[in-house]
């Protein structure tokens, strides 16, 4: 059986980064990645309109200063073609496929205790072996695909925007249904009104989003001459990004100057929204008042206003679900092409051959396209049979993942994941959070080789105490209120648990380097 120093599984951000960084440090690393080619979310969610949410001048990999000064992003938001270009820029740059096997999704991982190794198979039934394993395997790569009665009845087209075609779609003049209305929703529904005969859109929860603003990338220049310290202060803010956070408390601040700092943010745009005060997250009625914003500038955008009313979230905190910054969204329901079934009135009863029945509704369709959402965090990560003896990860986490840092689980030594849960990850810039995940696994790698151990593992106490930290610090805030993707909620039977790591990456930051200046203080190095 061929034998690597080093497996890693996922070729997106991660995976591309991690095998750099090994191959560096003189690691033997193979990548095993499902996909055709490198990308990871950018190689598989192709849908018209997506985009990332987070400025490209942020969202891209600072590890090169040339590669910073080589590439130019056309936009202050980069769409997925052009993210996609870049990570295959990266993948030719740095060589990076020629020790990455693409079409192999990695099923299983069996821990050998006595020769101090995982097998890994791959689906097509190869089996190989390696000292560490590195799942690089994405906190939203698995798509959650809700059961709909009679899909398969349905005689028209059908699209995933989680694993949309590679070759063109003509959705031109076709009469369309979007199921979903979160970030991916959003961007594909703003996308296709315009070319679309009709466009009927399936609504649970409403979402409440922020414009981009998007245009030409005129920060790249202001940007690029300080890049190092732009990036430097970066992963020192709380969510990996500078937002210029504010100090002031809303329930404190005049109304008046609330108004205005918030019509300021608003006139900039993006995720900052929610950073001008610091107790939104935390104080129910502050956060009412930002949310009341948001709805009053939907209800000014959107002319009937019992469709305003519709698309105004009003069940859950603002922030506490991952906000959506939009290219026009609102604007899209003043088209006479466009129409929404709030689902909450009128659920889906069940799909015809013909289309979607909502309540007494049949609605005629050419073109289904579902944005349901990802098993967010957790779904790569279970979706493999990762086994120690008698224990699966699966079963483990039946109550919800347990890990210390977001790095390892007790009872799986020597398998890293990068951006775990329990670590920033999706709260956060996540290009900040995987490089400083890669850093710091490549820097345990390079220290235990330097003295001679070969095993690794979390202790069950630093486990526990990471795990109680977590749960703490999510239920200071108003998050686990939301039945978000960040609890498990949107997935049938997951047990709800804030998943990912909520004291900031900056915090985060400090923690890991400190646990690894103390060698590695709550791991066993063997
Ligand atoms: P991924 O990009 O998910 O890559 C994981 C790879 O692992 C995939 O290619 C998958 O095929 C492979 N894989 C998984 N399991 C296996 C297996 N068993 N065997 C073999 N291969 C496997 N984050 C931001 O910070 N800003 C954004 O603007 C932003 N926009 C997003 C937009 C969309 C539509 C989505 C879905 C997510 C977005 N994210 C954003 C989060 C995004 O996932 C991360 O930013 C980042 O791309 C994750 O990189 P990754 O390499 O960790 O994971
Ligand atoms: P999502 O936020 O989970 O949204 C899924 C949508 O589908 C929700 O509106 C959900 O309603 C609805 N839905 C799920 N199951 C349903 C069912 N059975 N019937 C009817 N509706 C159903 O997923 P996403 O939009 O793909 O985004 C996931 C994350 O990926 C984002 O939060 C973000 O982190 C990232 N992302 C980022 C961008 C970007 O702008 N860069 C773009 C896309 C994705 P409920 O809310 O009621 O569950």
């Amino acid at each position: 059986m061929t034998h690597h120093d080093v497996i890693v599984i996922g070729a997106g951000f991660s995976g591309m980064y991690q095998l750099k960084r090994l191959r560096e440090a003189g690691f033997d690393t193979v990548v095993i990645e499902a996909g055709d080619d490198v990308g990871g979310t950018w190689f598989w969610n192709r849908y018209p309109g997506a985009r990332c949410d987070i400025e490209s001048v942020e969202y891209s990999y600072s590890f090169d200063p040339q590669l910073e000064q080589e590439w130019d992003w056309s936009e202050r938001y980069a769409a997925q073609p052009e993210i996609l270009d870049y990570a295959r820029h990266v993948a030719d740059r740095y060589d990076l496929r020629r020790d990455i096997e693409f079409n192999r999704r990695v099923r299983s991982l069996d821990w050998d205790e006595d020769a101090t190794r995982w097998t890994v198979t791959t689906d097509d039934g190869r089996s190989r072996t390696a000292t560490w394993v590195i799942a690089a395997t994405g906190c939203l790569s698995v798509p959650s695909r809700p059961r709909f009665e009679g899909l398969e009845d349905f005689a028209g087209e059908v699209y995933w925007t989680s694993s949309w075609p590679h070759e063109p779609v003509d959705l031109a003049g076709k009469r369309v249904a979007v199921v979903g209305t979160g970030s991916s929703g959003l961007q594909t529904i703003t996308a296709i009104a315009p070319e679309v005969g009709s466009l009927v859109v399936f609504q649970r929860t409403p979402s409440y989003a922020v414009p981009a603003h998007n245009g030409p990338n005129e920060r790249l220049a202001e940007v690029r001459p300080i890049y190092p310290e732009f990036r430097a202060a970066s992963r020192m803010e709380r969510i990996g990004f500078q937002c210029d956070a504010g100090t002031d408390l809303l329930g404190e601040t005049d109304p008046e100057e609330v108004e205005r700092r918030l019509g300021l943010r608003w006139d900039v745009g993006g995720l900052c929204f929610t950073s001008e005060f610091a107790d939104v997250l935390v104080d129910a009625e502050a956060n009412e008042v930002v949310a009341e914003y948001v709805r009053r500038r939907i209800r000014e955008t959107v002319k009937d206003p019992d469709v305003a009313e519709k698309l105004s979230p009003r069940t859950y905190p603002i922030a506490s679900k991952r906000m959506c910054v939009d290219t026009g969204y609102f604007e899209v329901y003043n088209r006479d092409n466009v129409s929404l079934v709030d689902l909450g009135e009128e659920p889906i009863r069940r799909i015809t051959a013909r289309g979607i029945v909502a309540g007494d509704t049949e609605h005629e369709v050419d073109v289904i396209v579902f944005a349901t959402g990802f098993d967010a965090m957790t779904g790569a990560l279970n979706a493999m049979e990762v086994r120690n003896g008698d224990l699966t990860l699966r079963e483990k986490w039946a109550d919800g993942p347990r890990t210390y840092m977001g790095l390892m689980s007790v009872g799986f030594p020597n398998l890293f994941t990068v951006t775990g849960p329990q670590s920033p990850s999706v709260l956060s810039n996540m290009m900040t959070s995987i490089e400083y995940h890669v850093d710091w696994i490549t820097a345990a790698l390079e220290y235990l080789r330097a003295n001679g151990r070969t095993r690794m593992e979390a202790e069950q106490e630093a486990e526990d105490n990471w795990v109680t930290a977590t749960n703490d610090i999510a239920d200071t805030t108003l998050m686990p209120q939301a039945a978000s993707w960040y609890m498990g909620a949107n997935i049938p039977g997951k047990r709800r648990m804030f998943m990912p790591f909520l004291g900031g990456v900056g915090t985060y930051k400090q923690i890991g380097d400190g646990v690894a200046v103390a060698r590695y203080h709550g791991f066993e190095l063997v």
